[in-house]
């Protein structure tokens, strides 16, 4: 098969690798379309690079059933399914709370396994017992279901951070997961503040609703936060970024009883807090990590009835031969979303 294949830190290369073959209970996908997230970049550039290699990223994957191993049932060839990509054990004290994503032995496809940058993908035992492969309704394309990976993650910071309706919420950051934050934060009836340093993203927000949008580069994100909220703050601030300086800077803008999410994986650092203000201000600061088989399940129903449009986000399509470009695209953030189609 063809394949997108990782030798080292940036050091991606389009070719032929062995076509996977299903185990006992496990499936094999024929890939249709793979999102590109930006955890496979920084992956790629060198950020979490498992130390097998050579390997394959991606892990939003859409497409058919290619072949089911021995055990397997509930799935034809030819089968239409969106996949949950975290091979989780389903017995741990986290899994049996639900809490999937904190699995103490999970791996999953780009980390441990070959992920979906590849005309096939094969689908280890765990992600097929959890309930993880997942069929596909008849009228949702493959382009739209590909959304449903990246949504769960936003779905599972929402529940982390108790959004209801009326709720005033932050969201820093209108990159491709500040996007989904700001949609999943519509869905559940929240009036939404979106920053960001770059315009255009950000005329992107407001036409996907934002209720404000702010160039915290241009305005003082605190006085235009503390203006709209009537001097409280915003009720969650997600933070959808990885920069250790904003975190620090921008927690401070949450509401008393609030919720502060730190939602873009950060570099290992320190930021400074003072306790008072958890302690008498009754603050909850947390972190969502991807999300569970349920949320997954979730989003792909609230895509496929329209609860939320994802096709807005979708901004480059690329095939396996013009990946490189998609990398370099990727990196330069010069996409809003970027899938891959094979076939
Ligand atoms: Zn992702
Ligand atoms: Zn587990």
């Amino acid at each position: 098969m063809k394949a997108a294949v990782v030798h080292g830190v940036n050091d991606i290369r389009i070719e032929e690798y062995p076509t996977p073959k299903a185990g006992a209970g496990e499936v094999v996908v024929k890939t249709h379309v793979a999102g590109i997230c930006a955890t496979d970049i920084k992956t790629l550039l060198g950020l979490g690079l498992p130390k097998d290699l050579p390997t394959i990223l991606g892990h939003e994957v859409v497409g058919e059933i290619a072949e089911t191993g021995e055990g397997v049932s509930g799935f034809a060839v030819g089968d239409r399914v969106g996949v949950y990509p975290i091979a989780v054990c389903g017995k741990c004290r986290y899994c049996r709370q639900g809490r999937h994503n904190l699995c103490e032995a999970e791996f999953g496809l780009g980390h441990g396994i070959e992920g979906g940058f590849a005309e096939y993908v094969r689908l280890p035992r765990e992600i097929v017992d959890i309930g993880g492969v997942v069929r596909l309704a008849e009228d949702l394309s493959f382009e739209d279901a590909v959304f449903a990976e990246p949504l769960s993650c936003t779905l599972a910071a929402a529940r982390s951070c108790r959004l209801k309706k009326d709720d005033q919420v932050l969201i820093i950051g209108a990159g491709p997961m500040g996007l989904m934050h700001l949609k999943t934060a519509k869905y559940h009836g929240c009036e939404v503040m979106i920053a960001d340093l770059i315009d255009k993203r950000l005329e992107l927000a407001g036409k996907m609703g934002a209720d404000h949008v702010i160039n915290s580069g241009e305005k003082n994100l605190h006085d235009e936060v503390m203006r709209i909220t009537a001097g409280r703050g915003a009720d969650a601030v997600i933070i959808s970024l990885g920069i250790p300086q904003v975190i620090e800077d921008n927690m401070k803008l949450t509401a008393k009883g609030g919720v502060c999410n730190i939602f873009g994986g950060p570099p290992p650092s320190e930021i400074k807090l003072d306790p008072r203000w958890l302690h008498y201000l009754e603050i909850t600061l947390t972190g969502t990590f991807a999300s569970t088989p349920a949320d997954f399940r979730e989003c792909l129903e609230l895509i496929h009835n329209k609860s939320i449009i994802v096709s807005d986000l979708l901004s480059h399509t690329f095939t396996v031969d013009s990946f490189l470009d998609a990398v370099e695209k990727a990196k330069n953030q010069e996409m809003v979303r970027g899938i891959v189609t094979f076939t």
